[in-house]
């Protein structure tokens, strides 16, 4: 709208250009100075200032409606002085009529702010109803600015089945909704309704509020600690700016700064049911009151009230229709992807199994999904160490299905890590650039006092039996301790490195720091599982211990790697061997196989007695 005043104000201002650019320039930046003024001045085409701005404003891809915002998560001007990040809870107006509030990064206050949650300040507690565009003093009233409470609007689609995650403007998804697209999940085809979500709308509120009474009594301090809601990568289409791709060993690695990563509340999947209001809010001080129009209320919480001199008179707005929405943060950054490219036919490195899969192989993929999680907090905490940056300027996201490329149609996944700062810091490109010498430090650490010397230690391999905060646990990945394994995520940072691994299938254990002791450690669990339940031959076959059972002893529980696939052993090794000698003792005696993991085993012996166990 201002294009030309700006353009104009950018032609007569030269000289406060070359001003503003002398001022801000550092030393190593010298001999760019005019470069700098060359593209602030270049109004003609697209490669100035102006030029790239209406590029950002044309993208449709970069989804938020504010043009301040779309011109900072464009990457073209930063967020400074620009409150795009940081969003106000507000709890009251005081005497002097001017809005009370407290404030959060965005990315925080979709949680903390979320309707029905309590904030406790000053002694008092503050319970949140709903959403608002800001509210101002204006000319002595309170009122809230002119525009609807959410900055951004759109639908989601998401696949607990895949990890597919993907958003929507309002007329794609009709479009698509009307293709019947969103039947099922786009990238699998899951239609269960627990794990497909069909399209939820998708808002990101531009301020929060209360119903500006003075609070109730705090009784306490204690503020629940809440953890982060998970981030989802959401990969965009630009041929013009496509993805950088490189295949280091047989790491598939890929880098993007275009793409948007999101968190998502979506109130443990009971979204948020509400509407358009307009409210009354009248004060001890000021009884008149003032009105707050084009609030955003959740429906239960929409509700008069009338106490110590403050109340609060709802009415919907008359075309106002119940919605139900999730609450999102949104920002562009760089993102690092990678991926196993090939993975030997010995093993299964999916981690996305299917309600139909056989129960240890869906028991299997939860040790699988532990190597991806734990090779994530692993690259992590390597690559904060060495840049000598705190961990969670590196953010992990939710890992994402992928199909292998190699004619099998085997599900793996990959592992997405993002930089935290709007825009990106570098630090996950600085991955991506020397992921070669970082792969071979994390397989031969050259120090051996650093973190990852540690984690190699003879006497961390001794006590160490899934995770401790000498390696991969820290009070902050607290949601994932149960499910961390420095041995499995080291044992998928080998895959990385080396596509013939097939992780002790071929009997040859010995080699690899991760897996030097697991026929031990297997038997071990395989004694005191035998124990708990009363099961007494226990014997092994070339090394791998196995218990057998039942009437003549004709049933067979193997212990297996959580990564071996033994749905139809298609190499001859080992580990074929050990399951033909096993097929036919069973076969020959009408017993049965059952396979139990030791992922699985470790943590949770008596389930895998109950869903494991083929009696
Ligand atoms: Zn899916
Ligand atoms: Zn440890």
């Amino acid at each position: 709208m201002y294009k030309r005043q700006v353009i104009n104000w950018i032609n007569n201002n030269r000289s406060k250009i070359e001003n503003a650019v002398d001022t801000l320039i550092t030393p190593q930046l010298r001999s760019k100075r005019d470069d700098f003024i060359s593209w602030v001045t270049n109004t003609e085409n697209e490669n100035g200032l102006i030029g790239k701005a209406q590029n950002v404003i044309d993208n449709d891809e970069i989804p938020v409606t504010d043009i301040s915002e779309k011109l900072a998560e464009g990457g073209i001007l930063p967020m400074f002085g620009m409150p795009t990040t940081v969003k106000n809870l507000y709890h009251g107006i005081n005497r002097n009529i001017e809005p009370l509030s407290i404030d959060r990064s965005q990315s925080m206050a979709i949680y903390e702010f979320a309707p029905g949650a309590q904030k406790t300040k000053d002694k008092a507690i503050h319970q949140v109803i709903g959403f608002t565009s800001d509210i101002i003093n204006k000319n002595g009233a309170a009122t809230n600015i002119s525009k609807p409470p959410f900055s951004l609007n759109r639908w989601f689609v998401r696949c607990r089945a895949c990890g597919f995650f993907e958003t929507y403007s309002e007329e794609k998804k009709d479009e698509l909704e009307s293709q019947n697209q969103f039947d099922s999940c786009p990238f699998c085809g899951e239609r269960a309704t627990d794990k497909y979500q069909s399209p939820v709308k998708l808002k990101s509120p531009r301020a929060y509020r209360t119903d500006l009474s003075s609070g109730s009594d705090s009784k306490d301090d204690s503020e629940l600690l809440l953890s982060r809601p998970p981030i989802f990568a959401e990969k965009v289409n630009d041929p013009e700016n496509p993805d950088l791709n490189q295949l280091i060993y047989n790491a598939d690695l890929t880098i993007s700064d275009k793409d948007v990563t999101w968190r998502v509340n979506t109130n443990s999947d009971r979204y948020f049911t509400g509407k358009l209001y307009k409210t009354k809010n009248t004060f001890p001080f000021n009884p008149v009151g003032f009105w707050f129009n084009d609030q955003w209320l959740l429906n239960d919480l929409a509700v008069n009230s009338n106490e110590n001199g403050y109340s609060i008179l709802v009415q919907p707005v008359p075309t106002a229709v119940d919605e139900q929405i999730a609450l999102a943060s949104n920002k562009k950054t760089e993102i690092f992807r990678i991926a196993p490219s090939n993975v030997p036919l010995e093993l299964d490195l999916n981690m996305f199994s299917k309600e139909a899969d056989l129960p240890h192989i869906k028991a299997q993929s939860n040790g699988v999904r532990s190597a991806y999680y734990s090779a994530a907090f692993l690259l992590q905490r390597i690559l904060a160490d060495r840049l000598d940056v705190d961990p969670t300027e590196i953010e992990i996201a939710d890992i994402a299905m992928k199909l292998l490329d190699d004619g099998t149609d085997r599900r793996i996944a990959e592992i997405i890590l993002t930089d935290e700062l709007p825009n990106g810091s570098g630090f996950v490109r600085y991955l991506y650039n020397n992921f070669q010498d970082i792969l071979m430090e994390t397989m031969n650490p050259s120090d051996a006092n650093n973190y990852l010397g540690k984690i190699h230690s003879s006497s961390h391999l001794e006590k160490c039996k899934d995770a401790c905060y000498d390696c991969l646990k820290v009070y902050r990945n607290m949601n994932y301790h149960s499910l961390l394994d420095w041995r499995l995520g080291l044992s998928m940072m080998r895959i990385f490195s080396d596509a013939s691994y097939v992780c002790g299938a071929d009997g040859n254990f010995t080699p690899y720091i991760e897996l030097r002791d697991w026929l031990v450690f297997a038997t071990a669990l395989r004694d005191s599982f035998a124990k708990s339940f009363g099961l007494t031959c226990l014997e092994s076959i070339n090394g791998l211990p196995i218990i057998k059972f039942g009437k003549n002893q004709r049933n067979i529980i193997m212990i297996v790697h959580p990564f071996w696939d033994l749905r139809n052993i298609r190499e001859a090794n080992w580990l074929a061997e050990i399951k033909v000698e096993i097929d036919e003792y069973t076969t020959n005696r009408n017993g049965k196989v059952s396979i139990i993991d030791t992922f699985n085993l470790h943590r949770r012996p008596g389930w895998c007695y109950e869903k494991l166990v083929n009696r």
